[in-house]
């Protein structure tokens, strides 16, 4: 089992978000933020950070300037990505800031200051940090990611662009949707199983296969020689009074932000 981390939540204005607690990272600068103090209307209400999702636009804007606020930093100190579940992972730096990376699942920069965020409804937020470089990332891991590779991809980035190597990273996963609700497929286990092998987390629910997401990118994370692991222990589909649930609300439903600064 990946261990369960301490987190605490901060608010900032109408805006909640989250963070860990754990060493080392209190000592980076990152976050959660909650679906709550937004001012999107049903069914992308409040803090919906997506504009690809249907939304009004003007709420969008407006949803983008608190979530900046409260997390102290401008949309021009941030680099984020249109994200389409593969396994590209994009090493930026300075020069990226503002921008939008087309066809990208994974971010990593060792750029001081550098903030990187992402939008996420079920798929798992995964956070990588080497502290003592430093240098951080951050992944949207679905089953498709998953099966895709982008977690090798990224300890590939990590190791030949910035020479930090597997052993000295740290992983923390967010919110997202957990065994309890992922009921799933025999494509989905079909397609997993040459990445993974026999340990992916699958439990019997009235007679559905339902993968543990969390569980198996943690475990893979692991297996890939990441040493340290830590999880929220967070189900978006359990929790929609603070998260988006994409299972849940039948697809139509808003993207909370995920953000990692380099310290
Ligand atoms: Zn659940």
């Amino acid at each position: 089992m990946i261990a369960p981390a301490h987190w605490e939540a901060v608010q900032k204005g109408p805006v909640i978000f989250y963070h860990f607690q754990d060493p080392p990272w209190s000592d980076i600068p990152h976050g959660f933020l909650t679906r709550k103090g937004g001012v999107s209307a049903p069914p992308f209400a409040a803090l919906n950070l997506s504009h690809s999702v249907g939304d009004d636009p003007a709420a969008v804007a407006e949803n983008l300037r608190r979530a900046f606020t409260a997390i102290g930093l401008g949309a021009e100190e941030i680099v984020t990505a249109w994200l389409i579940h593969g396994n590209r992972v994009a090493l930026v730096d300075t020069h990226h800031r503002g921008q939008i990376l087309e066809g990208t699942d994974g971010l990593i920069t060792a750029e001081r200051g550098l903030a990187l965020l992402m939008r996420f409804a079920d798929c798992i937020p995964v956070l990588l940090a080497d502290p003592a470089l430093p240098a951080v990332g951050i992944l949207h891991v679905g089953w498709r990611g998953l099966a895709a590779g982008i977690l090798e991809a990224a300890l590939e980035t990590f190791e030949r662009g910035l020479g930090c190597r597997p052993s000295a990273l740290h992983a923390a996963l967010g919110p997202g949707i957990g065994g309890c609700c992922y009921a799933v497929g025999l494509e989905v286990i079909e397609t997993l199983r040459p990445r993974i092998g026999k340990a992916l987390p699958l439990r019997r629910i009235n007679g559905a296969w339902h993968l543990d997401l969390p569980e198996a990118v943690g475990l893979h994370l692991r297996h890939l020689g990441v040493p340290s692991v830590i999880t929220a222990g967070v189900c978006t589909a359990c929790h929609l009074e603070d998260w988006y649930s994409h299972r849940a609300e039948h697809g139509r439903t808003g993207r909370f932000g995920t953000w990692i600064r380099n310290p």
